[in-house]
């Protein structure tokens, strides 16, 4: 059996490492459409030896995908490269929302949930006492911000749950689907009629028992937060990439997949000078950029793929001598309520230290990016405006010593209301025709590098079984 991979993100290398335990790592190849590996996951050296992460930057260790990547990092013999971020520290305890120009702390601890804190008007402990009381709404799904704003109020669907969905996926919360990225909370009150309940009945009903790796013993002794590597994050997809090579898989470079051709039990893929036949094919490309490839032979498939619509970040990264924050923390987010250009800006140099120097990135754009930067703007536009709401935010006056700025087209999926009900049409269809094609990445089961591991994985794993 031969396996054909588009795509060389972290979702194509993982598919490739998991696939390698099943068949011939020869029989299996890679096409990339650019001329390296990693996709979104990008960690540039600047001249000066710091380290800008231009998208993805950390990785969460205390979730079930969270748990698997771990697993994934011991295999790779990558622990000895890990910086955590402990749960202790202001990195982890501390994030800020602007709000009316100014900065506030959110809540981080129960005792402040206690106390009125801006923008608040009251206590956080109210909105949570009150919401076992609020009616409960059968639905299939809705937005997460009607949702919030049902069970908590408005305040807590503007200043928390607004600016927490632009810093996941860079989305409006009155567009995304609550019954895809918090279903927990969702099913939560539609099962047992309010989030409370919900929580109450899952602290007391008996723990599953997990097997955990040495790691994740380690992430919970030693409390960590979030975490990377000491060279960033694309240390992963590297030694996926050294590791999949040397076991024989075929990675080819700048070979842009063009057209997709289903024929029999088989499956054709064409570039511009190259075309080459498989058993199955394996996409990890964005729905939306697969969509075209198939739409001669399979329209409705296609048409549901272009449902599941991506948006566009800009992303500045800045590097100023000295240390310059003077409320270190995660970072801040700004509430779309706040009609500003910026999603937020995330202080790299308190997750983790580089000289003692500051290093920040501002994201601009996601659902906004028409609103606020028209189709079209040049790198030193970006600059001058990220620039800018560093000065006016953080009111640090001092001139960068370096900086880079990225405009990521099409880069974080919007998973809308409904995404569950699409995905499962899709996977019906796939099923139905008998497609020797199976999907993972970023479009389907979720947007974080631990998601699209699992669902490589998870992929990889459901082939086995059909062949
Ligand atoms: C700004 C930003 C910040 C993020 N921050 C975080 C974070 O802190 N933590 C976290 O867990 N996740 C984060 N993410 C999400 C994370 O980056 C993704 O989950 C992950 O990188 C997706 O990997 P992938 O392989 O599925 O997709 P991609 O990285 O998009 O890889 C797909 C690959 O396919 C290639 N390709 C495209 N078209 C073709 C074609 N026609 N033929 C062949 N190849 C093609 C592309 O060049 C690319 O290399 C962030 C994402 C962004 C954009």
């Amino acid at each position: 059996m031969s396996v054909h991979i588009l795509g060389g993100g972290v979702s194509g290398l993982s598919a490739a490492y998991y696939l390698c335990r099943k068949i011939s790592p020869k029989t299996i190849s890679i096409w990339e459409a650019t001329k390296r590996t990693g996709g979104w996951i990008q960690s540039h050296k600047t001249e000066k030896g710091i380290i800008f992460e231009q998208a993805a930057r950390t990785l969460r260790p205390r979730t079930e995908t969270g748990e698997n990547t771990l697993k994934l990092i011991e295999e790779l013999q990558l622990t000895d490269k890990i910086r955590p971020v402990l749960a202790n520290s202001p990195a982890a305890k501390n994030r800020l929302i602007y709000v009316n120009g100014k900065l506030h702390s959110l809540p981080s601890s129960l005792f402040s949930l206690f106390k009125t804190q801006s923008p608040f008007s009251k206590p956080l402990i109210t909105n949570i006492f009150n919401e076992h009381k609020q009616p409960v709404k059968i639905v299939e799904d809705e937005s997460i911000y009607d949702f919030i704003n049902r069970r908590f109020g408005s305040e807590m669907a503007d200043y928390m749950m607004s600016p927490l969905i632009c810093g996941i996926c860079a989305g409006n919360a009155k567009e995304i689907s609550v019954n895809f990225l918090v279903s927990h909370l969702f099913q939560y009150e539609q099962k047992y009629g309010s989030i409370s309940k919900g929580l109450l009945k899952k602290v007391f009903s008996p723990k599953k028992n997990s097997t955990t790796s040495r790691l994740s013993e380690r992430v919970r002794r030693e409390k960590w937060s979030v975490y990377s590597f000491e060279n960033g994050l694309e240390t992963l997809p590297n030694k996926l990439d050294e590791v999949i090579c040397s076991k024989g898989v075929q990675i080819n470079l700048n070979t842009k997949c063009e057209k997709v051709e289903f024929s029999g039990k088989e499956v054709v893929v064409h570039s511009q000078d190259n075309s080459l036949k498989s058993k199955h094919l394996v996409s990890t490309l964005l729905s939306g950029t697969l969509a075209p490839l198939i739409s001669d032979q399979h329209p409705q498939l296609s048409h549901l793929l272009k449902q599941i619509q991506s948006v566009d970040v800009t992303v500045v990264n800045f590097h100023f001598k000295d240390s310059l924050i003077k409320n270190p923390g995660f970072g801040l987010l700004v509430p779309p309520k706040e009609n500003l250009p910026i999603l937020g800006i995330i202080f790299d140099s308190c997750c983790f230290n580089q000289n003692n120097d500051t290093v920040l990135t501002v994201m601009m754009g996601g659902f906004w990016f028409k609103q606020y930067f028209g189709d079209f703007k040049k790198d030193e536009e970006f600059y001058d405006v990220a620039l800018n709401y560093i000065k006016k935010i953080l009111k640090i006056n001092e001139m960068p010593s370096e900086y880079k700025v990225n405009v990521l087209k099409n880069c974080i999926p919007q998973y809308t209301v409904g995404h569950r009900k699409t995905v499962s049409k899709i996977k019906d269809y796939l099923k139905s025709s008998e497609l020797p094609l199976s999907l993972c990445g970023m479009s389907y089961d979720g947007v974080g590098v631990n998601d699209v591991i699992l669902s490589a994985k998870n992929c990889v794993e459901n082939l086995n079984e059909k062949s």
